[in-house]
């Protein structure tokens, strides 16, 4: 099954790449020319496999569309599916380079922005590995998300041009453009039947990267559309002078695919996004009917080989842009087409915070996608009926459950009335799915709804970015664990292993000391690997609460500069979030952690005690050295608004101890670690709406607690703005007088309390060790191949 590299081949290929920039012998290769060369050799070897048969597949192809794929660094990736990586090593070594020097020039393909698009990675990668045919569709963009710096402690943004055009894995196939119309209007023909009259049009082409199953001889395509004009140069327009008019009509191709939105969990309501969104829609139909016509099969047979999964509500649009095809173009009744529509969209909900919700103006949609618009009423007036035959004369109800409400489109409702199926990312999300955000669709449609605990791939979230723990595994197992994550259960018993343990030990400390070089050449810090290394990376947002964190670093601070003798583990507390752009309040809290760093990290009384350590630009590949090396994970968000979380899972993989509220996958992540190996702490969902509904004051918090009343004294007095009391205004105005939506300072105590209990087990180095390694030993359902499985049994293969 596993595809075979021929060195001798290889090094052929690798002689063409360097021949083709111009350079006598391989060695005069720059870094970075290595890489370019070592991928695309590999690149045209992969492509030379010859293709599996084509066989009647069992299963429903599922078409995975998404607007972000965090894909990160694919040469080592695909080395390791690939089952290549010693062949490529040795064939380097004889070449006088080194591969995993080679591998570091990769610049990461962040076409995503945090958890959302690094789940679809992931999904990829186990739909590959357990045999599920899939597709993969997104945008190609020209820009991935900002690279971050920090200046004077402020988050600066700069242009992440990971340079498409010459990025070795893609395949282009001219063949596979579809183009996009937009704008226009619509006029009735003579049978009264809408006709859309287009605006202007788009063409899109099909870019592949390949997703490499591990070791299994399986490769199926990422397929990125990138748009371009459809008549790049009109001559006879150009000539009579209507060339720039005719441009101006429509917008500049080169725009629609230039840049991903920078917003995690929270919608932009932009007209471009909404183009972004339709184009990547309309270009993956297409293709998914194409492929169907191609294999000869009927347009009403498409539920029974095609599922679409929309991830999140991001492509809702291709749901009437199907409907349309059916209608228009198959000319099929309305029943025919609904019932096709209905049984082949299944929609992922990923949050449930009002702000990402998505809601189109309408004047919005009817403009850019007049027929799309009134296709959404017709199917809004249809289900009415529905609605009203269960809740008779309920208004109320109604203007809950329309998809089209206050002159806008709810994408989510869209989704939920036009899809066979609706899931949650964890147990807890799932739950709250069904009872708080969609009761009366649950009452309608119970069935409908089901969870699907998100996971990550061992393969980069294990085996690559931990190769010394890899190795240890699997001479302790002797069994391929890598597609089988639930055998690490074997591992429990190790811990009676006093020499395993040691080793175990040993390999978390030079992955501690790995880091600890990547931070002192980046920033030039030097960290101590006998220190707690406290890990919180994610996106920055207030519901995820890194300022929780900093006030319990300033806890610490304080407690230091109160007793300077007092006895504390070192602890190095480092955070690694992109805040968008626009999210001043985001910014603010990074701005006030960069600061209380500076001032913590120059006082002599710390005594290195304390270390404050903000690793800029955070991306996959700063997360492959980060994750390995933490010994504490921070999981801190205000419980009911994470829905799931995947850093928890990889973080708990490689043996770090979880401190995390009872939130999304924490959960989950507590039943199967065991509470006495995790560190649980503060309100619960109940808890929390209790206290919000109940006049929670933060104010009365501060009055009682003196302790805390002085850190905040000191944000606010300049202590850490050299004397500038605004400096960090936004964050305190969020905390006191805006109420503290978040609840940080409600969890504030019950947070340092359990920190508190970290830094008494820390000491206890057997205990603390024990306990780590049955964290890796028990996560194994967390493997994204188990999520994966569960799609297939209770969503895609499911009988209806
Ligand atoms: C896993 C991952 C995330 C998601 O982290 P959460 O803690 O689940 O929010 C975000 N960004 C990158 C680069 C990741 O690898």
């Amino acid at each position: 099954m596993q595809v075979t590299l021929d060195k001798t081949q290889f090094l052929a290929a690798l002689k063409r790449q360097w021949q083709g920039f111009g350079l006598q012998q391989a060695q005069d290769m720059t870094p970075h020319q290595w890489w370019q060369a070592t991928s695309a050799a590999l690149s045209e070897q992969l492509s030379a496999q010859p293709a599996p048969e084509v066989t009647e597949q069992p299963q429903r192809h599922v078409n995975y569309i998404s607007m972000e794929f965090l894909i990160g660094r694919l040469t080592a990736n695909n080395l390791i599916n690939l089952g290549w990586y010693e062949t490529v090593n040795q064939a380097l070594k004889e070449q006088g380079a080194d591969l995993a020097d080679v591998l570091e020039q990769e610049t990461d393909p962040a076409l995503g922005n945090g958890g959302l698009g690094r789940l679809a990675a992931c999904f990829l990668d186990s739909m590959a590995t357990v045999g599920q045919p899939a597709t993969g569709y997104g945008l190609n963009y020209q820009y991935g998300l900002f690279r971050q710096s920090f200046k004077d402690g402020q988050q600066q943004e700069a242009p992440d041009n990971w340079h498409r055009e010459s990025y070795p894995w893609f395949s282009h196939n001219s063949a596979l453009s579809v183009d996009v119309a937009f704008g226009g209007k619509l006029v009735k023909d003579a049978q009264g039947a809408e006709q859309w009259q287009p605006e202007f049009t788009l063409r899109g082409e099909a870019w592949d990267l390949p997703v490499v199953g591990y070791k299994n001889g399986v490769t199926q395509p990422l397929r990125l559309w990138q748009a371009t004009d459809v008549h790049p140069f009109d001559l006879t327009l150009f000539n009579d002078g209507a060339f720039l008019k005719a441009e101006q009509k429509g917008i500049d191709a080169a725009k629609l695919t230039k840049v991903l939105y920078p917003n995690d969990n929270h919608a932009a309501g932009k007209r471009l996004r909404l183009m972004q969104q339709y184009f990547q829609c309309a270009c993956s139909v297409a293709d998914i009917l194409r492929r169907h016509h191609f294999l000869g099969r009927k347009i009403q047979d498409l539920p029974a080989y095609e599922v679409i999964q929309l991830n999140d509500t991001h492509p809702t649009i291709a749901i009437p842009e199907l409907l349309r095809i059916l209608l228009d173009e198959h000319q099929l009744e309305w029943d025919a087409a609904w019932a096709i529509v209905q049984n082949t969209f299944a929609y992922t909900n990923h949050t449930l915070m009002p702000e990402a919700l998505e809601c189109w103006d309408e004047k919005l949609v009817r403009s850019l996608l007049p027929r799309h618009f009134s296709l959404i009423k017709a199917i809004n007036a249809r289900f009415k009926k529905v609605v009203e035959k269960q809740w008779p004369g309920d208004k109320a109800v109604w203007e809950k459950l329309s998809v089209h409400q206050n002159r806008q489109v709810r994408m989510a409702n869209l989704c939920v009335v036009s899809g066979f199926a609706v899931n949650g990312v964890a147990a807890l999300h799932s739950e709250l799915v069904v009872k708080d955000l969609f009761p009366e669709y649950h009452q309608l449609w119970p069935n409908k709804f089901h969870n699907v605990t998100n996971g990550i791939t061992p393969r980069r979230w294990l085996k690559q970015c931990n190769p010394a723990l890899s190795s240890l595994i699997d001479e302790t197992l002797k069994t391929e664990w890598v597609n089988h994550l639930d055998a690490l259960q074997g591992l429990e018993s190790s811990v009676e292993d006093a020499a395993f343990c040691q080793r175990y030990q040993q390999i978390k400390r030079e992955n501690k000391i790995k880091l600890a070089a990547y931070v002192k050449q980046v920033m030039g810090l030097t960290l101590n690997p006998d220190a707690i290394f406290d890990v919180q990376i994610k996106r920055l947002h207030e519901y995820k609460r890194q300022h929780l964190n900093l006030l319990h670093i300033l806890s610490l601070y304080r407690q230091l500069r109160d007793n300077p003798e007092m006895d504390m583990v070192p602890r190095v507390f480092l955070f690694g979030a992109k805040a968008a752009p626009g999210y001043y309040l985001a910014k603010n809290i990074i701005y006030a952690i960069n600061q209380a760093a500076e001032k913590i990290n120059n006082d002599p009384l710390v005594r290195d005690r304390l270390k404050v350590v903000f690793i800029p630009d955070y991306r996959v590949s700063v997360a492959e050295l980060m994750i390995p090396a933490a010994d504490v994970s921070e999981q801190i968000s205000t419980a009911g608004k994470e829905a799931s979380g995947t850093g928890n899972m990889k973080l708990a993989l490689n043996g770090a101890l979880t401190v995390g509220t009872l939130d999304g996958a924490n959960v989950e992540i507590a039943e199967q670690v065991g509470e006495e190996n995790i560190f649980i702490f503060g309100n619960t969902v109940d808890q929390v709406k209790a206290l919000l509904a109940g006049g929670y004051d933060p104010l009365k918090i501060r009055k009682k607690d003196k302790h805390l009343d002085a850190i905040l004294k000191e944000l606010e007095n300049g202590f850490f703005s050299n004397g500038d009391k605004q400096a960090f205004s936004l964050m305190l105005d969020s905390l006191l007088g805006g109420g503290d939506p978040y609840l940080v300072l409600a969890d504030f105590a019950d947070y340092c309390a359990a920190q508190q209990k970290v830094d008494v087990l820390y000491r206890d180095r057997d205990e603390w060790t024990r306990k780590t390694i049955l964290n890796t030993a028990r996560v194994g359902m967390f493997s994204s191949d188990r999520s994966i499985r569960d799609y297939q049994q209770r969503i895609w293969q499911a009988k209806r």
